[in-house]
């Protein structure tokens, strides 16, 4: 059950993160329990709880998350490839209410993802 919202914590810097990135709407961090060499967390600052509560008032937050992750792959060495992912609700493995995006490389990937 989806509840506690950690990251709020980790944007607020009561529990500590590896950060990579952090500007005025979001901030970027080293997943804690790695599923890939690079595995890397890219929150809005802004609580949106799922994927399917974004708005069309989100279109640019939305559009500077994924110009992140492009730089971010970009600086962590990604350039054979990677995979961004976003689990809405508990039915796709969201565990977090606090919309994320998982940038994930540095190894051979599979499809479909299970
Ligand atoms: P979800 O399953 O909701 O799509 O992804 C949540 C992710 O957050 C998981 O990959 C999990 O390992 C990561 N995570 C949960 N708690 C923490 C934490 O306290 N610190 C960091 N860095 N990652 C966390």
């Amino acid at each position: 059950m989806m509840t506690d919202n950690i990251f709020l914590k980790i944007i607020e810097k009561q529990i500590p993160a590896k950060i990579v990135h952090e500007d005025d709407r979001c901030l970027a961090f080293h997943d804690v329990n790695p599923q890939a060499p690079v595995h890397v967390l890219i929150i809005p600052k802004k609580v949106i709880p799922t994927h399917d509560q974004l708005s069309e008032a989100d279109g640019a937050l939305l559009g500077h998350l994924h110009l992140i992750a492009v730089k971010l792959a970009s600086q962590l060495g990604l350039g054979a490839g990677y995979r961004l992912v976003v689990n809405c609700k508990e039915g796709a493995g969201q565990t977090v209410p606090h919309l994320h995006m998982h940038l994930l490389g540095g190894r051979d990937m599979k499809w479909p993802p299970g």
